[in-house]
């Protein structure tokens, strides 16, 4: 048996935020991160409309870019001191990920960060509060997912939780909100939202539901994503719901390998942090080149879907090569040497990312086994752009 899950309600469009006028309820606590969106505004729209609603509201704010374990017990304390029926969460996904646990840990102050590291075994929500979540970038999607990334500082450990209870109740799309996003971030997210598409369309667990909205979601993002790089309006909007679908489509058929790959080089470096994002984009054909080994059907099929001709090797060619322009009209590095990683420190962290890398979340569902050595070779590859892939 499988299961596929998504919010009760989208309301999306302009003004779709107007739609939190009309909320029932008694309390309502927001939960965002930096600055932006109260600098751009969208705080003062939210609180006065939860006013309006009739509901006495609380700011938790402050929620740093990958939120840890401390945030969301102080989130959860606040929340139970303060008791609302509705946690509406705002920003990119870290403050929304954040509100996803902080929402655990309110309802159920007896559950440890421990039990909830299990996928898939989350105690029972919606005693208490259900949950608005409103996105400012187009990319991770958490707004429709059962996904949330929290670090543990002590261990190092960004801990991907899961479980459809954290799946909120209502996602929010308003274009106004992603409108403000710097070009640089558009680039990144949106190369985000095209991997989760693709790699949900490939992977081992893919559904009827989430195929067709990968599909979509793939075809949306190559249309959409140059224009809203350039700040085209309606192009930007566009892209908020493609990332949606794409969140639709991964959050109930899973990822691959190379969010396994993000996830584990991401922190890694001492030259800096690989935007999520940006590491997918560098990743993703070099996977694809690596994964048809195993399956070409899946990747064939989505160049015919997207009006490629030929056989299924010059597809998967030309799907390729696509997505290496894309890459280089975003301003995306074509390998990990050109994005600035030192030689000496890859070669001495190679083999300890590629075995941490299949402990990832993300390995079990991709389309071609991996191995630690294979992990290696294909590391090596990232790095030096090679983009032969004979292994
Ligand atoms: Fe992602």
């Amino acid at each position: 048996m499988q299961r596929f899950t998504l919010p009760r309600d989208i309301y999306f469009g302009e003004n779709a935020l107007d739609y939190l006028k009309e909320l029932d309820g008694k309390k309502a606590v927001l939960v965002i991160g930096g600055g932006s969106m109260k600098r751009f505004g969208f705080v003062d729209k939210v609180l006065d409309n939860l006013k309006e609603a009739g509901l006495e509201t609380k700011l938790i704010e402050g929620v740093e870019p990958d939120p840890s374990v401390d945030t969301v017990m102080k989130g959860a304390a606040t929340m139970r001191e303060f008791g609302p029926d509705w946690i509406v969460a705002m920003g990119g996904g870290s403050p929304i990920d954040a509100a996803k646990a902080m929402w655990t840990f309110y309802e159920h102050p007896e559950a440890t960060f421990e039990d909830l590291t299990v996928p898939f075994s989350f105690p029972k929500l919606r005693q208490k509060a259900k949950f608005i979540a409103i996105s400012s970038t187009s990319g991770t999607a958490t707004e429709v997912t059962s996904f949330s990334v929290i670090t543990d500082y002590k261990t190092g450990i960004k801990w991907p939780l899961a479980d459809f209870e954290i799946t909120p109740d209502v996602a929010i799309l308003d274009p106004s909100i992603p409108q403000t996003m710097p070009p640089k971030l558009v680039a990144y997210t949106g190369m985000d939202a095209l991997t989760h598409a693709i790699e949900a369309y490939v992977g081992t667990t893919h559904q009827p539901f989430t195929d067709a909205l990968a599909l979509d979601a793939i075809k949306l993002v190559f249309e959409y994503l140059p224009d809203s790089y350039k700040g085209d309006k309606k192009a930007r909007e566009t892209m908020h719901y493609a990332q949606c679908e794409a969140g639709m489509a991964f959050s109930n058929a899973l990822l691959g390998i190379v969010h396994s790959l993000a996830h584990k080089t991401g922190a890694e470096f001492s030259t800096g942090h690989i935007p999520h994002g940006c590491a997918n984009a560098i990743y993703l054909p070099y996977v694809i080149k690596f994964n048809e080994k195993a399956d070409k059907t899946r990747y064939a099929a989505i160049g015919k879907f997207l009006g490629m001709k030929g056989t299924d090797e010059e597809i998967i060619d030309e799907l390729v090569g696509k997505i290496r322009d894309y890459n280089k009209k975003l301003g995306i590095p074509h390998d990990l040497k050109e994005f600035g990683i030192k030689e000496d420190e890859f070669k001495e962290k190679v083999s300890e990312i590629a075995t941490r890398a299949m402990d990832d979340a993300c390995t079990p569902s991709n389309p071609r086994k991996v191995t630690p050595e294979l992990f290696e070779k294909l590391l090596n590859n990232i790095y030096y752009g090679k983009e032969e892939i004979d292994y």
